[in-house]
């Protein structure tokens, strides 16, 4: 049981939103501070409440993947290009705790401000180090 969610009490109706789309399963709504001054700014998120993207269930990950799909279709006519980001915990820039995709029409001198993170190196040996880490954390 979720209490005091945001996004579930806008899928509820509780709070209102522009709803652009919804399904059994999956809800997509304009963000209210779109990232760039065009607009059409999209979220996309399921309507159980997950906090992170590890903690999606398999039985909604096609609903949510074909929603993100299908609003990315719209908004590649809505703009001229398309950034998805989403975020996990506070220190990504996760400030809402449930699962959200953020689907962000780009445009030409659109302002956007993280557009491209600047490039960093490995030092000598480090990038076979990282890479086993990572592949010893899977499962
Ligand atoms: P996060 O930083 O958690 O990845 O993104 C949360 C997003 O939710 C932000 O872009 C913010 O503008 C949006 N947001 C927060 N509260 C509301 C709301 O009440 N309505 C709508 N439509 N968007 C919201
Ligand atoms: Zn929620």
């Amino acid at each position: 049981m979720v209490v005091d969610c945001i996004f579930c009490k806008i899928i509820k109706g509780e709070i209102p939103c522009t709803k652009i789309y919804e399904d059994s399963k999956t809800f997509a709504f304009l963000d209210i501070g779109p990232a760039t001054p065009r607009g059409g700014h999209i979220l996309v998120i399921p309507k159980n409440h997950y906090e992170l993207i590890t903690d999606l269930k398999d039985s909604d990950l096609i609903a949510l993947t074909k929603t993100v799909k299908k609003i990315s279709e719209a908004l590649l006519q809505y703009g001229e290009g398309l950034n998805i980001i989403q975020n996990n915990k506070k220190v990504a820039g996760q400030f809402v705790p449930h699962l959200h995709f953020h689907l962000i029409p780009r445009f030409e001198n659109d302002g956007f401000i993280i557009d491209r993170w600047s490039s960093n190196k490995y030092k000598e040996g480090e990038i076979d180090k990282i890479a086993g880490k990572i592949k010893s954390l899977l499962k």
